[in-house]
């Protein structure tokens, strides 16, 4: 597979003829299965992965719910209320410049395509996994940069 096919922000190789953005589409597909949850999640990974095609309070708002649902454990619901709570404490200049960009070099090992091509699991395990595997390369990133 040609690199240049591959996804500018998070890496993914295209599926068949779909970029990264379409299966995005696809995903939103996902809402009118009734699992609302997977759905909200797995958007929140998608953003948290492609902060150049977000806003960065979207961008800001996906990090604090993956950190409140992996790192602190919160029910996904919870976790966004937390996030919620946590946008209206930053400052906007960090809002605009500071996380997104050292999170662009991170080798994410998850994208959409894996949450595409999940078959074994339901939509809300699959997001799960997702989110895990993210906020795991993020800190193991930071963790390569601060030695
Ligand atoms: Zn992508």
């Amino acid at each position: 597979m040609f690199k240049e096919l591959h996804c500018k922000e998070c890496g993914a190789a295209p599926k068949g003829m779909k970029q990264c953005h379409e299966l995005f589409d696809d995903l939103l597909g996902i809402k009118y299965l009734g699992d609302g949850e997977a759905y909200r999640l797995a958007v929140a990974c998608y953003t948290f992965q492609h902060p150049h095609s977000h806003s960065a309070k979207a961008w800001h708002y996906a990090h604090a719910y993956l950190t409140a649902f992996v790192h602190d454990n919160l029910p996904s619901k919870q976790a966004r209320q937390e996030a919620n709570a946590t946008l209206h404490t930053l400052n906007p200049e960090k809002l605009e410049l500071e996380s997104p960009l050292l999170h662009q070099e991170i080798p994410w090992p998850h994208s959409i395509l894996d949450f595409s091509n999940e078959v074994q699991r339901t939509p809300i395990e699959a997001a799960e996994t997702w989110a895990h595997s993210l906020l795991q390369a993020q800190e193991e990133w930071f963790y390569k940069l601060s030695k």
